[in-house]
């Protein structure tokens, strides 16, 4: 099945929504390619090994959680983005990208995708004022001590986490929220989660998660924001009838 770019970007943004956050970086169709597609590739990262792999597979695009053209990013086009777009607008792939939006999408973002995944009952979200909400709170079906949820992290993700414990209470509510989102610990230590699970961490992380006796989970910003772009592949493929493929390039952080 071929579908014109325009359907495959208006699905997206229906989903998505992406007038309603303020991003780091636009979301969305971020280099033209072909008017035409038949076959997508998804990745987290719109890293080469990824555009190189989407070549292969000869696919009209690659979607991505993490794009180009950042804040703050230099906007002259050289070195590592000159190679990554001068691939791209070579084979005529297009590239969209969609951030914020997709953390929090409410079926299938990578906040969602994660509770899922490690069988949480989603209770809400980390900041009620904050609409749509990118954080989320709920619950573990059973609880459990700290090293056991280490455990299930593992299993789920291929990664051990970097786990700092909190008080000896076995863990029951929880607080999470994907990718590089460690200083939202304050906000879930306010909320009184026993754990607190990201992605990333930082030096000041861990003092905070001993102090507040909460228990940190880093369990990887890729490997926590695999699984949102994925389920976006895959409801493309599933609505348009075009092929959808998820490349997992790894990443250790
Ligand atoms: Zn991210």
């Amino acid at each position: 099945m071929t579908v014109q770019l325009s359907q495959v970007l208006v699905l997206c943004d229906e989903w998505l929504q992406p007038a309603r956050f303020k991003d780091y970086c636009p979301n969305g169709l971020q280099v033209a390619g072909s008017d035409q597609i038949s076959r997508v590739v998804t990745g987290v990262t719109a890293n080469v090994e990824l555009i190189k792999a989407a070549i292969e597979y000869k696919a009209q695009a690659i979607i991505v959680h993490h794009g180009y053209f950042w804040r703050g990013d230099d906007p002259c086009v050289k070195g590592i983005l000159r190679n990554r777009l001068a691939l791209l607008l070579e084979q005529n792939i297009n590239l969209i990208g969609y951030h914020l939006p997709l953390d929090a999408q409410p079926e299938f973002g990578n906040n969602q995708q994660l509770a899922n995944l490690l069988n949480i009952n989603v209770t809400g979200s980390m900041d009620p004022t904050e609409t749509p909400g990118l954080g989320l709170t709920g619950s573990l079906s059973v609880a459990m001590q700290g090293e056991q949820f280490a455990q299930l992290l593992n299993d789920k993700l291929n990664r051990m986490p970097l786990h700092v414990p909190g008080a000896a209470k076995l863990i029951k509510r929880i607080a999470w929220c994907t990718g590089a989102a460690q200083d939202y610990i304050d906000r879930a230590a306010e909320l009184g989660v026993d754990a607190y699970l990201t992605g990333e961490v930082s030096e000041r992380t861990v003092h905070l998660a001993r102090e507040y006796g909460l228990h940190f989970y880093a369990a990887g910003h890729h490997a926590t924001e695999r699984y949102g772009v994925q389920a976006l592949g895959e409801r493309l493929a599933t609505q348009l009838g075009i092929e959808a493929h998820f490349i997992d390039i790894d990443n250790p952080v």
